[in-house]
């Protein structure tokens, strides 16, 4: 193949961006010294990469005939939601535009006999959260990302963050979607209803595909019961084994008021004790720490109820400390100890970050393995480890201090090579990207990877949509 010349490529640019303002206008096609440095990069570590344009289309029909252009074109577009992504998914290519859905945001309806609410996929996920529980309902998807994540992004990752263990993922809050596909073409599902078993269930081939076989412009959300209340405990505890044991008793006991299972293991425990403004109330020294949050319908009863079975469970020589919330603040406080992580990049300095998935009971078999191997082929490697554990789902952050670049081949190669052993997953909710791309392998068989491709080509056969991410 011969590469066209840079006066054709330059000149091909200038005849796309005239047709795309011409169709929606200058204020959403933007170029050279407007075009936003933020659009080049999402929270991954590749850097930032620029595209010929960052479009901000207001409407569904904008974002089919800015596909539709882009198309003509030959130009592929890269979808973007808030950017917070972790593995490079809307990181713009060379020579691509990128789509960002940041002016198409509000809610468009609250139904709340069907429980539902249809809004605008630019939509941050906070602004989703407060509108639902304006109207007394809750959306439980929620993540340390919330306030600039949007929720088209987080139908399109399939997000999944702090509450999975009662609510599920972002895939079992949605009823319907709007999309547009590769050539333009608008499919329309805002199905508002929870069983709907008429032919294929489409929307579950876009949520979760990160932007490769469509863009997301609206969501019908399924709406959840307000919780009367939001206990939780953050406990120290004497060894892994009793991790296990007090997750079982927490779904044993709590029910479906468990809402949280969070664990963090010691490194990550002083770590974020170190930092300014954090306050953990448990001393170090424990083998691990744990954040229970349960939510319940009635204050008088609920409360007292889980106050009862953390007791139970000291006695029963599963916590070697712990400290109950006695407010709403409380709550925030102990989540803030988890939610720190966020201020990392600035705390730990270069690193990468990992969101494996493992069988619950091997997770403590897994990090000190994953310590060993680390300290083998990367002597002063730091690895931190802490997840939603409830889940299967831990996370990780490992570097080398100040090291630039990063020794990152080394780190997945241990990390990826575990996992395989561990028989985990190397995404268990940020998705596949660029970043990850390489190890699909390891935990996904070539068949299935062969049905991905076909899924890929059938609805966007001539790769215009988020190519080379994910297969
Ligand atoms: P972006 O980063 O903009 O995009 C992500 C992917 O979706 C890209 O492939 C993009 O092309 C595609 N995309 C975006 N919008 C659309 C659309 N409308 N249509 C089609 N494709 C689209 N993730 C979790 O799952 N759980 C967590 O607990 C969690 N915690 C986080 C904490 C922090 C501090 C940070 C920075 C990130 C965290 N994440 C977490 C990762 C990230 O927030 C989620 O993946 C989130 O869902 C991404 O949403 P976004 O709008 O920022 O998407």
């Amino acid at each position: 193949m011969t590469a066209m010349p840079d006066a054709s490529r330059s000149e091909a640019a200038t005849a796309l961006v005239a047709a795309l303002v011409a169709a929606l206008g200058d204020k959403a096609v933007l170029t050279g010294a407007e075009r936003p440095a933020r659009n080049d990069a999402d929270w991954s570590t590749l850097g930032p990469q620029a595209p010929l344009a960052v479009l901000r289309p207001t409407t569904t029909e904008a974002v089919a005939a800015a596909m539709r252009i882009c198309a003509a074109h030959g130009v592929p577009v890269v979808p973007q939601g808030g950017l917070t992504g972790l593995c490079g998914g809307a990181r713009p290519l060379a020579g691509s535009v990128a789509l960002s859905l940041e002016r198409m945001t509000g809610i468009e309806a609250i139904d709340p006999a069907s429980a539902s609410m249809t809004v605008r996929a630019g939509t941050p996920l906070q602004v989703v959260q407060e509108a639902a529980d304006a109207a007394g309902f809750l959306i439980p998807l929620d993540l340390g990302a919330r306030g600039s994540c949007a929720i088209g992004g987080n139908a399109s990752t399939n997000a999944g963050g702090n509450r999975v263990i009662r609510y599920g993922m972002t895939r079992e809050m949605i009823l319907g979607l709007e999309v547009v596909l590769a050539d333009g073409s608008v499919i329309t599902g805002l199905n508002r209803m929870i069983k709907n078993n008429a032919g294929y269930d489409l929307k579950h081939l876009f949520i979760g595909s990160e932007g490769t076989l469509g863009i997301i412009t609206r969501l019908v959300l399924r709406l959840f019961p307000k919780p009367a209340c939001t206990v939780a405990a953050l406990c120290a505890l004497p060894d892994y084994a009793s991790v296990v044991g007090l997750l079982a008793a927490s779904r044993r006991g709590l029910g479906p008021m468990l809402s949280a299972f969070e664990v963090m293991w010691p490194d990550y425990w002083e770590t974020v004790g170190a930092m300014p403004g954090v306050r953990v109330p448990l001393p170090q020294g424990h083998a691990a720490y744990c954040l229970i949050e349960a939510q319940g319908t009635d204050e008088t009863f609920d409360a007292p109820r889980f106050e009862a079975w953390l007791e139970a469970q000291a006695e029963a020589g599963l916590l070697a400390d712990a400290v109950l919330s006695r407010s709403v603040a409380d709550v925030k406080a102990f989540w803030g100890v988890r939610d720190a992580c966020s201020e990392f990049p600035q705390v730990l300095g270069p690193h990468e970050s990992f969101d494996i998935g493992l069988p619950v009971a091997a997770m403590d078999d897994y990090v000190r393995a994953c310590k060993a191997a680390l300290a083998e082929r990367l002597p002063g490697a730091f690895a931190l480890f802490y997840g939603h554990i409830g889940d299967g789902n831990l996370h990780i952050v490992a570097g080398l201090k100040g090291a630039r670049p990063q020794p990152k081949d080394v780190i997945q190669e241990v990390i990826y090579g575990l996992v395989r052993e561990f028989g985990g997953t190397i995404s268990a909710e940020h998705g596949i990207g660029l970043t990850k791309k390489p190890w699909l392998g390891h935990v996904r068989s070539e068949a299935e990877i062969a049905l991905m491709r076909r899924l890929k080509a059938a609805l966007d056969p001539d790769g215009m949509l988020n190519p080379g991410k994910v297969v």
